[in-house]
């Protein structure tokens, strides 16, 4: 296992990998997974890709080009030295600053928070993922290039174009899940710190994963959707799903489009149309069936709860969630339903709470509690029986540790499960870890990066499926359910669960807690889960 000695050490050995991971030195995977020879393969980056770009450690996240000159060279340091003292403002950062500010003076370097994070733990507590680690370097060279301030005092480092690149894709190893700040004792948040890295590379220095940019929020801002479907697009997938639904169920829907005045404007993840229609068809049997007063729209953006900026840049974050708040002002509805997109739900009632003020100030709720209830109205039969199989809980880390909605989801799984069939996970709810896709990292596969996220960053949460269910017989003859109410997390764990063919050999299957209600009707016909992998 190769890491960084100190913090200096990232100045050091231009073009050399400062950390590698050494899979077969990994902890182990519960049962029967715990062979960890017989894992699958971790991609090994060519040459020429590490002659291209800077090379940080065994992945590449960013696809920074090695300057060619020293020109291009100063132009990377200027960049972010400049980048980094408008953060440092409240004309350029108001949004941020306060906490931005208190975590980049306050550490009192105890380490509480390396315990806390799944990366470091998986790496086999490699220093280059220990979260300090990142925020340290930060921290030293903003005391040192920015304030001046006394490297005796503070640390010291040298500043060149090898530290800005890497810090840059050392901040897309961190899956701004806030598990770490959630435990420091003084309320540094490394995550913060990490997005304010990002911030500065997009913001001030066009320094962007394609993934996250040019095919996310330039997309969305463009043709309506990151998924690339247009109004006209949308429209058609809908009327396909409410078909569809239909037959599955023996309900027929027709989804409301660009009501006026409805109570309620829902906003999916577009992924859920795409690549998990039962979900928006799902929710379309819920609402019908208790009778609420909704719609989606087709505006430009709205019919897509999708915020890619929330982990990376202040100005696209903002665009986006004026979309999504002025279509709601429009339709003049009473409050916005975010479907199961746990970033969208970060985006739009956490975050965008900064931004959106006067007539934009709609109210948000999660679907969570939407569908929370109306189980409790009592408006839906339910028939738990008919969820009889092993169920267990992945919490999205916006729902619980960022907004604190635990128990709605609870109470649903209480009501449409049978006595005994559900499982906790190992910790679960605030305390929860992330699913490994947090921060764009589920859409993001360049190069060998998914083979990195399976090993390093969704491997806890494959550890906590493994253990919810370790008390039943792991083959596909005996299906069990992942309940995931995120439209990222559920692009994780599909991809973590295709890794390890985790379906084929220990019969774990995965989707949406709405599904799990329909599946629960009376009123629909049995078996709306079909247990057929895709
Ligand atoms: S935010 Fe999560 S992934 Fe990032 S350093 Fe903290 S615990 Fe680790
Ligand atoms: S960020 Fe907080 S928990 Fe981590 S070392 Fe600093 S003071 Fe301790």
């Amino acid at each position: 296992m190769k890491e960084p000695q100190s913090v200096k050490d990232i100045a050091k050995n231009s073009g050399e990998p400062l950390a590698r991971i050494e899979a077969l030195e990994q902890i182990p995977l519960p049962p029967p997974f715990d062979k960890i020879d017989e894992e699958p393969p971790f991609a090994q980056l060519t040459d020429e890709e590490r002659e291209k770009y800077v090379v940080l450690d065994d992945t590449i996240a960013v696809n920074i080009p090695k300057p060619k000159s020293k020109e291009e060279e100063d132009r990377l340091v200027k960049g972010f030295l400049s980048g980094l003292e408008k953060l440092m403002t409240v004309e350029d950062n108001w949004t941020f600053l306060q906490p931005f500010e208190m975590s980049m003076e306050h550490c009192a370097h105890c380490q509480t928070c390396s315990d806390a994070c799944p990366i470091y733990e998986e790496s086999g507590e490699n220093e280059l993922y220990r979260p300090m680690y990142r925020s340290e370097i930060l921290r030293r060279i903003y005391f040192k290039y920015v304030k001046k301030a006394s490297t005796k005092v503070h640390g010291d480092i040298d500043l060149n174009w090898e530290v800005v690149a890497r810090l840059i894709e050392l901040s897309y190893r961190c899956n701004l899940c806030r598990r770490c700040a959630q435990t420091c004792p003084i309320g540094v948040d490394n995550a913060l710190l990490s997005r304010e890295i990002r911030k500065i590379a997009s913001m001030e220095m066009g320094i962007v994963p394609k993934e996250l940019h040019a095919d996310g929020s330039v997309l969305q801002l463009k043709v309506g959707s990151s998924t690339g479907m247009t109004p006209l697009v949308v429209k058609d997938n809908i009327e396909f799903i409410d078909e569809d639904t239909a037959e599955r169920t023996g309900i027929e829907i027709e989804t409301p489009w660009d009501v006026q005045g409805a109570d309620i404007l829902l906003i999916h993840n577009a992924g859920e149309i795409m690549a998990w229609p039962e979900n928006p068809g799902a929710f379309a049997t819920v609402f019908e069936a208790a009778g609420l007063s909704w719609t989606l729209s087709s505006e430009i953006v709205a019919y897509d709860g999708i915020n890619y900026g929330v982990w990376y840049d202040d100005i696209q974050f903002a665009r986006v969630a004026i979309k999504h708040a002025s279509a709601a002002r429009d339709l003049g509805v009473k409050k916005i339903v975010l479907g199961e997109c746990g970033h969208a739900h970060k985006a739009l009632t956490v975050i965008a709470d900064k931004i959106l003020t006067g007539d934009l100030n709609i109210p948000r709720e999660s679907s969570m509690v939407t569908l929370r209830d109306i189980i409790r109205s009592g408006k839906l039969k339910l028939d738990p029986s008919r969820n009889d199989f092993p169920v267990t809980l992945h919490d999205p880390c916006n729902l619980v540790r960022l907004m604190g909605i635990v128990s709605p989801q609870r109470e649903i799984l209480e009501a449409i499960l049978p006595p005994g069939r559900f499982r906790e996970m190992t910790p679960h709810g605030v305390e929860n870890y992330c699913c490994g896709g947090g921060s764009g990292f589920a859409i993001m596969s360049g190069h060998n990066f998914s083979d990195w996220r399976h090993r390093l960053t969704g491997r806890k949460k494959f550890r906590q499926i493994l253990e919810a269910f370790e008390d039943e017989p792991m083959d596909i003859e005996h299906p069990k359910y992942l309940c995931a109410p995120c439209s990222n997390c559920k692009g994780q764990i599909r991809d973590i669960i295709a890794y390890y063919d985790a379906w084929e050999k220990a019969g774990i299957y995965y989707g949406g807690l709405v599904e799990l209600i329909v599946n629960a009707m009376v009123d629909v016909q049995p078996g709306f889960i079909d247990w057929e992998w895709h």
